[in-house]
């Protein structure tokens, strides 16, 4: 288990403001693209890394910063004068005050949405070695994500079919949102992964919620797994697979809960598991 105290946040860097786009509509849960500019020599990361961001106080309880981290969700792209810009995925999130009982708002989340093109921000990192591409381009990947857990993907799918034209293996994503609209990159106000599903190797499977209207209601990543398992698992059992599961600790639960049912046996897949992590075949990157 990692915690936020764990992060490295001695050494930061400035990034800019270039554009904050919502990027789903007004009547679901808000979710913005926002584009930074990093302007320092030696900033790089790869693709299915993540910056912390660091808000600056002073905070309740008297801390002097919040700290949070996201995922960068796209493919380098490096500018003639060194610079880099990097997009994050950014759901605003709410959070219930303990002793109020009042939703509020979550201070990093929101402190990013209501950025302004031309502000400057503090970031530190970029973090997640564990989280990236492997070398070998004959691995198959499979990729299991909801809500902004999308965002690794999304780099991962630009760098493969825009930068790397010799990777032979599959790309295989499955994505739960609660609605249409809530799909992220792939609604009307943003659709850029949809030029990526007519490319041979890309097969991408969309779980959307039969519910939802209902808060509590998951989105439909459960059945789209269950209806694949075993597919998924025979993936899974081929050594040139790579599995990614990225978004809130949900998403792992409802995968883990496919896949045993797939496998036949608690136990069975307990042992699947394991062999995939001893191999460096399962990285994860989980919050909420
Ligand atoms: C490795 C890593 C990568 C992350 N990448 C992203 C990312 O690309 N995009 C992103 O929006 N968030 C991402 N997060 C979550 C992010 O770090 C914050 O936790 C989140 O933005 C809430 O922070 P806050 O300060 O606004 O509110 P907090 O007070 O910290 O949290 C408010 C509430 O929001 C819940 N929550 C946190 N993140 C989400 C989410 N994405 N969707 C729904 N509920 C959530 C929390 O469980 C909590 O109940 C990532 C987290 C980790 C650990």
């Amino acid at each position: 288990m990692t915690y936020l105290s764990d992060f490295d946040t001695s050494q930061t860097i400035q990034a800019e403001v270039t554009l904050n786009n919502r990027i789903t509509p007004d009547f679901v849960a808000e979710v913005r693209s926002i584009w930074l500019r990093v302007n320092h020599p030696e900033f790089s990361y790869r693709e299915g890394q993540h910056v912390g961001v660091i808000v600056p106080g002073p905070h309740a309880f008297g801390h002097d910063k919040h700290f949070r981290l996201y995922t960068i969700a796209n493919s380098p792209i490096r500018g003639d004068d060194n610079t880099v810009d990097i997009e994050l995925c950014v759901r605003r999130c709410f959070y219930i005050d303990e002793f109020s009982g009042e939703e509020e708002p979550g201070i990093a989340s929101n402190y990013l949405c209501d950025l302004k093109v031309g502000d400057h921000i503090t970031l530190s990192g970029p973090y997640g070695e564990a989280f990236t591409l492997p070398q070998d381009p004959e691995m198959n990947l499979l990729m299991i994500g909801s809500g902004t857990g999308i965002a690794p993907f999304r780099a991962f799918i630009q760098h493969i079919y825009e930068q790397h034209s010799a990777w032979k293996g599959k790309l295989m994503l499955f994505y739960g949102a609660r609605s249409g609209t809530e799909t992220l990159y792939r609604n009307e106000l943003n659709n850029d992964l949809d030029k990526y599903y007519d490319q041979k190797t890309f097969q991408a499977f969309e779980g959307l919620s039969e519910r939802p209207w209902m808060d509590k209601e998951d989105d439909g990543l459960s059945d789209v797994l269950k209806n694949n398992a075993d597919e998924i698992c025979e993936m899974l059992q081929d050594t040139k697979t790579h599995l990614y599961i990225a978004g809130l600790e949900k998403t792992k639960h409802n995968f883990e809960q496919a896949m045993q049912e797939a496998a036949g046996s608690s136990a069975r897949w307990r042992w699947m598991k394991e062999e995939l992590k001893e191999k460096g075949r399962w990285s994860e990157l989980l919050y909420g």
